[in-house]
């Protein structure tokens, strides 16, 4: 048996593995991740190495490949645990071992940490520093007298403050340190996100519901009966603050903390809640972060600075080495699958890693994800409830539901319908302030004939074009323009225009509408620059509008007290997604969306514009009723094995040559009918989008009551796979999929 080493834990040379034989006698103890002595170079001295895989083969010769020294017994190094987890990716759901490490190890920066200069006295005896201080005030040399006045007070100040404030030149200052009389010491500084923030404390005393959930979590913990927990609490609950107590009762007994959150619901807002309880023991982790700061933060984890780390999915390889709590919140969002290889879920992660560590995981959801209810009533998770508002005096707001079937039918034609301009007429009237929310984005969405029925397509994706403001039609997965149409490319009708309506042409109608109301819209193209995000929603807060326009964006973690009215437009849009999870991201979106509605002391209310009245995602939304929507929806994925009750698995066959896409994907699902006959297997097919820019895309799908069943089929399918017949074309394995391909 050989094992895979790596020698240095460093983004460069992740790539650069060595080979090693296992010697009989280590061969029962060694595990991936253990750290290993091995002899290295041409003088064999020994170094410490890593075990990133133990396989039977090797690519050198035999001869010539040397044998592991000895097994480096300690405790066990923050870096093992995160490489067995690695293994444990690549295992659960397919791509390289390097893939897997890429994701878990931090990337080494290059650029030079940040000096931080400080000055302070150099001489220790006092009377001599003040003899000092009175000879240079009686020659009147100022400077050196008003520093010297200050080092006596303060043992060291910021090299900045003596330069600017007490306005002692550079050359003083090295000609005093030359004599022998400061002392100007620089140290490397770690680069902080939030350094720049101002701590205004934090006054809330949790209720009785909350406070019984953290002390049950709370006694397993100090009992080190470390779990996993769901906290369904409805919006507005109060589980962030839940989470900060649990997290400051960890950090008391030096144990830190990982906060997942959406990237999108990483608002100052939030950030600053956790700044007032943490301080600089919290940090933040998000995209804008340039790769040496969040190497930086990795560091400040990893030497014990900090007993937060908040950030998007890629927190959670936080190395901290005495974990306490991982908490997921809004566990429901698809932002926790990982897009690229290995397509792992935060979720089944987190649970694991806390499982190697000895640690908690808490997921936390108004509208938990069917994966997480399932198996909470499997008894896997144990489910705290919070089923009131915090704030005293907010209510969950009340729905309406408006058909736009109804509506056309009675005249009304503009996309308001009329309990929701009655609504808006009167909160504009009262001062109060109105989100309208719709699940889409561009100026109006496709165009389409209404003689013939075909919409203007990308010919290069197979997709429908979106309609843009300047009567531009654009590709959304390959950016492919052309210019508006006048006549149908398919029948030459002269009937062909923009169907949907967009946020902005929902803010033209709007302004038209409410003449007197100011309006704000955000979607993607308002937030393309840096902070325009935070800009409209803190201007919204303000209270500079009273009616903000937004796609999903507007759904996230923002308290809006003045907000008492909350209109979704087209519920529905999302229901005609083509994948399985249609319904229940409809219902999360819809209950989501309606949260934002009363979260102060005046009362809310929600209009639900939709086609589909009746549809049990809508129904059970309107009476933010999620046990009826579970049922509902588990009762589907039962009768067509659907996950969470089956597991799925989407191999995607991409090739810029359709002939191998298409010869690979045929061959794939023969071996699988050969050697998995067992599994029910659907295609080799198209996809829904057969073609993007040009890449041509096959899929097989696979559902198994077990997992570990799609695990042996991959691993076979990889075998097929390397014996390298299909040399452009690429086969990713997405276990459970959340989206469709
Ligand atoms: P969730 O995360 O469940 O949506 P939050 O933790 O954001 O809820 O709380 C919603 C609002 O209620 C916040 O403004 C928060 O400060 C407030 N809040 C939470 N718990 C309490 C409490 N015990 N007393 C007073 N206000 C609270
Ligand atoms: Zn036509
Ligand atoms: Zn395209």
């Amino acid at each position: 048996m050989y094992a895979d080493i790596i020698i240095d834990i460093s983004h460069e040379k992740l790539d650069k593995v060595f080979q090693y034989r296992i010697p009989e006698e280590l061969l029962p103890r060694l595990t991936i991740g253990m750290q290993v002595q091995v002899p290295f170079g041409s003088g064999n001295a020994l170094r410490t190495g890593y075990v990133v895989d133990i396989t039977d083969q090797t690519d050198y010769d035999v001869d010539k490949i040397k044998d592991i020294a000895r097994i480096v017994e300690q405790s066990v190094p923050i870096e093992s645990q995160l490489i067995a987890l690695a293994a444990w990716m690549r295992r659960n759901y397919g791509g390289t071992m390097n893939q897997a490490l890429k994701t878990v190890i931090p990337v080494k920066h290059k650029e030079r940490l940040q000096q931080k200069r400080t000055v302070e006295l150099a001489l220790t005896d006092m009377v001599e520093a003040k003899n000092l201080l009175a000879e240079l005030t009686r020659k009147h040399r100022t400077a050196r007298a008003r520093l010297l006045e200050a080092l006596l007070e303060n043992d060291r100040i910021d090299y900045e403050v003596v330069t600017h404030k007490l306005n002692v030149t550079a050359a003083v200052l090295r000609a005093m340190e030359e004599q022998g009389i400061i002392r100007i010491v620089s140290e490397d500084r770690y680069r902080n996100p939030v350094g720049h923030l101002t701590k205004s404390g934090y006054n809330i005393v949790l209720n009785e519901e909350q406070q019984a959930v953290v002390d049950a979590i709370d006694a397993d913990f100090q009992a080190e009966q470390y779990g996993n927990y769901l906290i369904q609490g409805v919006t507005g609950s109060g589980k962030t603050e839940v989470y900060m107590e649990l997290i400051a009762r960890a950090a008391a007994q030096g144990r830190s903390s990982i906060v997942l959150i959406p990237e999108i619901a990483l608002t100052f807002q939030t950030v600053m809640r956790f700044y007032n309880r943490f301080g600089d023991r919290v940090s933040i982790l998000h995209s804008r972060l340039s790769q040496g700061e969040r190497y930086d933060q990795f560091l400040r984890a990893k030497n014990g600075e900090l007993d937060v780390m908040i950030g998007p999915r890629s927190a959670l390889f936080t190395p901290f080495s005495n974990l306490g709590y991982i908490i997921i919140d809004e566990e429901h969002e698809s932002s926790y699958k990982s897009e690229t290889v290995p397509r792992y879920h935060a979720r089944e992660t987190a649970m694991e890693r806390a499982r190697m560590a000895g640690a908690s995981v808490i997921l936390g959801s108004a509208t938990p994800s069917l994966e997480s209810s399932y198996r909470a009533e499997k008894g896997q998770l144990r489910r705290f409830y919070l089923s009131n508002r915090a704030k005293n005096a907010s209510t969950l707001p009340t729905c309406h539901v408006a058909d736009l079937r109804e509506e056309l039918k009675n005249g009304n034609r503009s996309i308001l319908s009329r309990k929701l301009q009655e609504l808006m007429e009167e909160r504009l009237v009262r001062g109060e302030q109105v989100m309208l929310f719709l699940n889409r984005r561009g100026m109006a969405g496709f165009v389409s004939c209404r003689e013939c029925g075909e919409a203007v397509k990308c010919p290069h994706c197979d997709v429908s074009l979106s309609l843009h403001n300047n009567g531009t039609l654009k590709c959304h997965y390959c950016g492919y323009e052309m210019s508006q149409v006048t006549r149908c490319p398919s029948c030459g009708s002269k009937y062909i225009g923009a169907f949907r309506a967009g946020t902005q042409k929902i803010e033209e109608i709007v302004k038209k509408r409410f003449p007197g109301a100011r309006v704000l819209r955000m979607d993607y193209d308002t937030t393309r620059t840096k902070d325009s995000y935070e800009k409209i929603l803190s201007a919204f807060a303000n209270e500079e509008a009273d009616i903000l326009i937004g796609t999903q964006m507007i759904v996230k973690g923002h308290d809006f007290p003045k907000v008492t009215l909350v209109g979704i437009l087209a519920a529905d849009l999302s229901l005609h997604a083509n994948d399985y999870r249609a319904a229940e991201r409809t219902f999360q979106l819809l209950t989501q969306a309606a949260g934002r509605a009363g979260r102060a002391e005046r009362a809310g209310e929600v209009v639900i514009q939709t086609y589909q009245p009746d549809h049990y995602a809508v129904q059970a939304a309107k009476d933010q009723d999620y046990e009826r929507f579970y049922e509902q929806e588990l009762a589907y994925r039962e009768l067509m094995c659907y996950p969470p009750v089956w597991n799925l698995l989407l191999i995607a066959v991409t090739s810029p040559r359709e002939a191998e896409a298409e010869s690979c994907s045929r061959k794939l699902g023969q071996w699988l009918q050969e050697h998995f006959s067992q599994l029910s297997m659907i295609g080799p097919t198209e996809a829904t989008v057969a073609k993007v820019n040009d890449i041509y895309r096959r899929v097989i799908y696979l559902k198994s009551e077990d997992y570990g069943d799609l695990v042996c089929a991959k691993d076979g399918l990889e075998s097929v796979l390397s014996q390298g017949m299909w040399r452009q074309t690429t086969v990713q394995f997405d276990f459970n999929p959340i989206t469709g391909f």
